[in-house]
């Protein structure tokens, strides 16, 4: 069993860049050619919040590994699904923040990175992919390239994403795993809390939104939780069925991956020829364990990624500690100036449509979750 826990990473001496970190952005982008072309179309991509930040969202660590907000302390699984009084207030104050901060992250669009991954995905130099990001910003870049592909090449089977924790897309109850669309709950949410919608109208009309967490959780210094109202399941009440807890189909810390997505997961990285692993820290265990178990099987991994990472030390993981975005964009006009056919016009097409925001607080660069 694999239980997120809250991740940190152990401070550790700041080391000389290495040989692969010190090429220029050429070399670097004929490094990640070369890596590519010896995983012969199964190199399986991994990313982490890293990958997001360009897109407004918050990573949990800055550069140094440490908390970008030292303040931030996520809802544990046990607090959220606590069936007391207590736990009650635990699901109001999430459900209250999350209320707040789901908008950011549902309006987000992809940045150029998760448009340079979708492309690796389209070309089939990289076809499979595994995120930690619960944002829904993979699939929304998988589905630009899609919609520019002329029908009869689009390929039967959509991209292969495997959303490693969840997404905040979709929630679903406790006792009998109704699902139903965030968008939906948003809603049940918004009529039943119209002080709290008021203030998100404001926030959304004037643009100051609260500091968003990566998880679509907020800081709301001073909030009153205790008079929001929690919906339980509506297909459970119409049932009958009463307190049917409502929880997002993300992994919180404290709880473990479904067996399904553990599976799979694993399975992703037995039949990858080698893993690509951008944007992370994998300060997550179960990100971490899947490059532990490619390394140590004897599979290559390249790393492209700022900050510290818990892999730091795994023997056979190759670092690049730079930007993944950059050494991508480098090697895919390459890629598209010597190759032709319908994929490449796709990836042509939307290869300029990522947007880069900048988190309304952020004081620097920040990195890598
Ligand atoms: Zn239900």
């Amino acid at each position: 069993m694999v239980r997120i826990s809250i991740p940190t990473l152990p401070p550790g001496p700041i080391l000389p860049p290495n040989e692969l970190t010190r090429l220029s952005p050429t070399l670097a982008a004929a490094h990640l050619a070369e890596f590519l072309e010896r995983g012969r179309g199964r190199t399986l991509v991994i990313t982490g919040a890293g990958v997001s930040v360009d897109s407004g969202i918050r990573a949990y660590r800055g550069k140094d590994g440490h908390y970008a907000n030292p303040n931030y302390k996520p809802i544990l699984y046990h607090e959220l699904v606590e069936d007391t009084p207590r736990g009650e207030l635990f699901r109001k104050r999430y459900w209250a923040r999350s209320f707040l901060g789901y908008p950011p992250v549902r309006d987000a669009t992809p940045n150029p990175t998760h448009i340079y991954v979708a492309a690796l995905q389209a070309l089939g130099l990289a076809p499979n992919l595994i995120t930690q990001n619960v944002d829904n910003l993979h699939p929304k870049a998988a589905s630009l390239i899609l919609s520019s592909l002329p029908p009869q090449a689009r390929p039967p089977p959509p991209p292969s994403i495997l959303e490693l924790h969840g997404t905040l897309a979709k929630v679903h109850c406790l006792k009998h795993h109704h699902a139903q669309s965030r968008d939906d709950f948003q809603a049940e949410l918004a009529g039943l809390n119209p002080i709290w919608d008021g203030e998100a109208k404001e926030s959304e009309r004037t643009g100051r939104r609260p500091r968003t967490n990566p998880d679509g959780d907020v800081d709301l210094p001073g909030a009153d939780f205790t008079s929001f109202v929690v919906p339980t399941c509506r297909i459970c009440a119409e049932e009958g069925i009463k307190s049917s807890i409502v929880k997002p189909n993300v992994v919180f810390f404290g709880e473990t991956l479904t067996p399904h997505v553990r599976d799979t997961s694993l399975s992703l990285v037995s039949s990858a020829s080698q893993l690509l692993v951008l944007g992370t820290s994998l300060a997550t265990y179960s990100a971490f364990r899947l490059v532990k178990q490619a390394a140590e099987s004897g599979k290559k991994v390249l790393m492209i990624s700022l900050g510290p990472s818990r892999a730091d030390k795994l023997a056979g993981v190759d670092k690049m500690e730079r930007k993944a975005g950059d050494v991508l964009r480098t090697y895919l006009d390459e890629v598209v100036k010597t190759n032709s056919g319908p994929e490449v016009d796709a990836v042509k097409a939307v290869l300029d449509q990522g947007v880069v925001i900048t988190p309304p607080d952020v004081e620097g660069p920040r990195a890598e979750g």
